[in-house]
């Protein structure tokens, strides 16, 4: 499958870009160049298969900068691009929201910019068979209720900088096929887990957190509702998507399983107590409940019909096991995650580097 096609990953060095790298070198034939600028979120150590591979490349190079795009794509001449590079945190973008608009909107511009220069020179033949595939999330619809579930005609209603920034590079690649014709489509996800997450995120965070035996903080009272899906049924949908997803579509990817966090963070005491029992007392103990988040949606579900009818994807993991699979990828992957994360001394378990 994607024989003779040279695809052009973002982000490929971050958490769901490495998962699909990984993907096309093992289980395609395409060749992969993976753009990515190494910010603090990407580290090619979630590479192992990738260097020194014949069919892939590794481009250090920034989506905001249009010289270093234009040459990477007149190198390669990708007959796929597939967007996967942002800034991710919804915490980081409360913070700071300037870096989320830089990259996640004018970057994304940018990189449509380019792709369409370089689509143009392509043959027709090759034309004929281009995609643009952006990869952007479930949080663009906003906060359900207790009921009901996120289609691809739901309404744009982002409650963060972080979603307000996608739904806007969301748009702008809509725009893109409209005005200039280039074969775009997004693909919107629900929450993602697995191996090689960075540990900021609430999974990896709490699994990190309750290995040290520290506190464990949950936002309000644990009540709000992710779906999960695992990383490599989302890389898996992605790879069909470049194949043969059609231009204008809206592909929503999820795994049709929710939990609350407060459960998730509960499995994962339970989990670390029956593989490493060195505490001396249950890890649930060390769950705390703190202020919740500004603008916290309550409840994202994803309706996942039209990926599971048109391309026929199914996901392969249930999410017991991938979360029991996942703590034991970071108990036997130290070697990992050690360099990324630092000790504040002050209970705190943080990313390195962060401000
Ligand atoms: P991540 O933070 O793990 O990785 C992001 C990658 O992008 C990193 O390798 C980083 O170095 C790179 N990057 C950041 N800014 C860049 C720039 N200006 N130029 C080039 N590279 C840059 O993110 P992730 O969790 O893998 O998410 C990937 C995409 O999927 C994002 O667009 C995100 O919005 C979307 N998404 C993620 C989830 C999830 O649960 N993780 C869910 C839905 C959608």
């Amino acid at each position: 499958t994607l024989a003779d096609a040279r695809i052009l990953v973002t982000g490929g060095a971050g958490f769901i870009g490495s998962a699909l790298v990984r993907h096309l070198l093992a289980e395609t034939e395409a060749r992969v160049v993976n753009l990515d600028a190494l910010t603090y979120a990407g580290t090619l150590s979630s590479l192992p298969n990738a260097d020194g591979h014949p069919r892939y490349a590794f481009e250090k190079a920034d989506i905001r900068d249009a010289m270093a795009l234009r040459d990477v794509f007149a190198r390669h001449r990708p007959t796929a691009v597939i967007n996967l590079a942002a800034e991710t945190h919804v915490d980081r973008s409360i913070d700071g929201p300037a870096a989320f608009v830089d990259t996640n909107v004018a970057g994304t511009v940018t990189l449509l910019t380019e792709a369409t220069r370089s689509f143009r020179a392509l043959a027709p033949e090759e034309q004929a068979r281009f995609r643009f595939a952006h990869v952007s999330t479930d949080e663009v619809f906003g906060s359900l209720g207790q009921t009901g579930r996120f289609e691809p005609v739901s309404p744009y209603r982002p409650n963060s900088p972080y979603s307000a920034s996608k739904a806007a590079s969301d748009h702008f690649v809509r725009a893109w096929r409209e005005t200039y014709g280039l074969p775009t489509l997004v693909t919107n996800c629900s929450n993602n887990f697995g191996p090689y997450q960075f540990p900021e995120k609430l999974i990896p965070l709490m699994i990190l957190r309750a290995l040290a035996g520290r506190e464990l903080p949950v936002y309000g009272a644990g009540a709000n509702v992710r779906d999960w899906l695992h990383v490599e049924d989302h890389a898996r949908a992605l790879a069909l998507v470049l194949e043969r997803g059609r231009p204008g579509a809206t592909y929503l990817v999820g795994a049709r399983c929710e939990r609350d966090n407060l459960s998730v963070v509960r499995l994962i005491c339970d989990l670390l107590d029956a593989r490493a029992p060195t505490l001396g007392f249950p890890r649930r103990d060390l769950i705390r409940f703190v202020e919740d988040r500004p603008g916290h949606d309550l409840r994202y579900a994803i309706d996942p019909s039209l990926l599971e009818q048109e391309l026929g994807w199914r996901p392969r993991h249930d999410f017991d096991t991938g979360l029991a699979a996942t703590v034991d990828w970071y108990l036997a992957n130290r070697d990992w995650w050690a360099p990324l994360v630092a000790d504040d001394g002050d209970g705190a378990l943080v990313r390195r580097g962060r401000a």
